[in-house]
């Protein structure tokens, strides 16, 4: 499990908060105490990552968002699924 360096504290005690309903592996690793669960829903403003020294919590910048709005406005060759 994937664990990232806290701004705050500086301490490696971040963990990813995933939302939604957990399944059985999730819960799983929610009581190891691998990940951090941030309720049912999510929004632009929620937080990514939780930190389980202090308990800072923190925003990352999603590389996946950056190239979505690079599509808009772009051109999309639907053509290419068409086979
Ligand atoms: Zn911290």
């Amino acid at each position: 499990m994937k664990t990232y360096i806290c701004p705050k504290c500086k301490e490696r005690s971040g963990l990813e908060i995933l939302y939604g309903y957990p399944h059985v592996g999730l819960a799983d690793a929610y009581a190891r105490g691998e990940i951090a669960l941030g309720g049912c829903c999510i929004d632009r403003d929620s937080p990514d990552r939780r930190c389980m020294s202090c308990g800072h919590e923190w925003k990352i910048v999603r590389r996946s968002k950056i190239n979505y709005d690079a599509h808009i406005g772009g051109y999309w060759d639907d053509e290419d699924f068409s086979n």
